[in-house]
């Protein structure tokens, strides 16, 4: 047989993007599947990005993820965008059919696929509360909704950011998703079955801050849920072990919306375990 030396490509294009560990996990996937592909980590300015994406298409690349700053700015060099991402209105994931490239938003499915799997809870019918009104909390309020979720209070610093997100998410769905300011500590009652944190506090290097969150009065059963990947046992989980709150990492959502990823990408799906596990070593 003809031997083929070449290889499937994907890649993930983001500004800054060097301490992105995502190409970690999803090479260990590769290598333990046995796929000669490769993902490259590339360091991609937004004035490179529709040339980035004419590079994909050259090079017949099977796909992409996009980091900060080209989750919305990708939109209109994509041939097609997936009713969820539209809906979010941000791309993460590129995946190839045929020779369209077809935008899709796994960051809200790998929270609640992580929800679901790691801490055995299904937001039907449940009380969350989401902090932060950024990207990440975009995604994960909008399949909470999708998910139905009860109720979901976002709490935001900025109240443009907050009031925009949810007036849109509310105009979409017609989901139960409330804005409130948020400027001093917020006393979570114990009517909030799941706590998010969505906001960027607690991400390296600020590893010790913790969103202003009181939980002396969160039910016993609530689960606390940080969407922060480094480190992943950040000072607002830690302070729910001490409540003894069960919590869930963020590490969870970032190996379950790379599983969506590759799946999407190859059609295999891939050992998680290996996924988690290199990707713990990487941020050691
Ligand atoms: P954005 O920059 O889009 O949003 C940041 C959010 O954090 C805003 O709501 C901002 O509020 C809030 N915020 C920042 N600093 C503070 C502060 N000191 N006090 C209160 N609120 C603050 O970021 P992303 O949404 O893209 O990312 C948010 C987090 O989610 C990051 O830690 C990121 O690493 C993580 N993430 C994790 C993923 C995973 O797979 N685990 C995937 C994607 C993101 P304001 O609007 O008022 O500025």
């Amino acid at each position: 047989m003809a031997k083929d030396f070449t290889a499937e490509l994907v890649a993930c294009f983001g500004d800054p993007v060097r301490e992105n560990p995502t190409g970690v996990m999803v090479e260990a996937a590769f290598r333990a599947c046995g796929l000669n592909w490769r993902y490259l980590t590339i360091h991609v300015p937004s004035v490179n990005l529709r040339d980035a994406i004419t590079g994909v298409r050259a090079f017949g690349m099977r796909g992409a993820n996009l980091t900060i700053p080209h989750k919305v700015a990708v939109i209109p060099y994509l041939d097609e965008i997936a009713p969820d991402a539209a809906l979010i209105g941000a791309v993460n994931t590129i995946r190839r059919e045929g020779d369209r490239l077809i935008g899709e938003n796994t960051d809200g499915k790998g929270f609640l696929r992580g929800l679901r799997q790691d801490a055995g809870t299904d937001p039907k019918g449940k009380r969350a509360l989401v902090l932060g009104a950024g990207g990440a909390s975009r995604a994960i309020v909008a399949e909470l909704a999708l998910a139905g979720a009860a109720d979901i209070l976002v709490l935001n610093r900025s109240s443009q950011r907050g009031e925009a997100m949810v007036s849109d998410l509310v105009r979409k769905t017609g989901a139960p998703i409330r804005f409130q300011n948020w400027q001093d500590t917020f006393r979570v009652s114990s009517s909030v079955d799941l706590l998010v944190n969505a906001t960027s506090v607690g991400l390296f290097p600020d590893i010790n801050s913790m969103p202003p969150v009181d939980l002396a009065s969160a039910s016993p059963g609530m689960l606390v849920c940080d969407a922060v990947p480094n480190p992943p046992d950040t000072a607002l989980l830690r302070t729910a072990r001490l409540f003894g709150l069960r919590v869930l990492d963020g590490l969870s959502m970032l190996v379950h919306q790379g599983v969506i990823g590759f799946r999407m990408w190859t059609g295999i799906d891939p050992p998680e375990d290996v996924m988690k596990d290199s990707l713990k070593s990487s941020l050691a």
